[in-house]
């Protein structure tokens, strides 16, 4: 039943100078990225993604399994330039503080090459839907026309819903306002790391997505 696993192309490289890598899971549904860790302090998606690596995919499945290496390389939320990556995307972003602050949003939206590589991903993959994993609010987090894709996801994993307005600068929040009528939302995951049931429990909801 396992299918041949995806080989990892590197598609660019984080402040520190570490690889981000890429895998694409061929199938013949929707188009879906899931991005396992954009805050380095946040690793619990990790596990899911590198299942989901390992599923004979009913979507066209295009997983990122770390865009911040340096944040998790230190247990740090923020890049080696110390900016929180998920404020530095160009919708609604404004400054939160200095680097290193807790939400530092950058000089400039897009300022960072790993924001900068998830832009570029996101432009040409256009996916249909897109997963970001954080912690630790353990909820699923989307609003407007992503609200739908992410009530679906937390009936199928078992978690609460949380309808709210996207934050300032983050990627959920610049991906809602791209043409084209993709979904992207949040799953917050509990703390700590998922058992095997539970990571089994996220990689049926993402493959729920592109469910009929
Ligand atoms: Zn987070």
């Amino acid at each position: 039943m396992l299918s041949t696993l995806a080989a990892a192309v590197v598609v660019g490289h984080s402040a520190g100078g570490r690889p981000i890598e890429l895998l694409h899971i061929a199938g013949a549904g929707p188009r879906v990225l899931v991005v396992g860790c954009i805050h380095g302090n946040e690793p619990a998606g990790i596990a899911i993604v590198r299942a989901l690596e390992r599923t004979h995919a009913h979507a066209d499945l295009w997983v990122v399994p770390v865009l911040n290496p340096d944040g998790l390389a230190r247990g740090a939320r923020q890049n080696a330039d110390g900016i929180d990556l998920n404020r530095n995307f160009a919708a609604g972003w404004r400054s939160f503080g200095p680097p290193w602050s807790v939400f530092a949003a950058g000089p400039r939206p897009f300022s960072e090459p790993e924001t900068r590589v998830a832009r570029d991903l996101i432009r040409r993959i256009r996916p249909q839907y897109t997963v970001w994993y954080h912690q630790h609010l353990d909820l699923v987090w989307a609003y407007g026309r992503s609200s739908r894709a992410g009530r679906r996801y937390a009936e199928l994993a078992g978690m609460r819903f949380r309808h709210r307005r996207w934050l300032d600068g983050s990627a959920t929040n610049w991906q809602n306002h791209l043409p084209g009528g993709g979904a992207s939302f949040t799953v917050e995951l509990p703390a700590g790391s998922l058992d095997e049931a539970a990571v089994g429990r996220h990689v049926r909801a993402v493959l729920g997505l592109a469910a009929p």
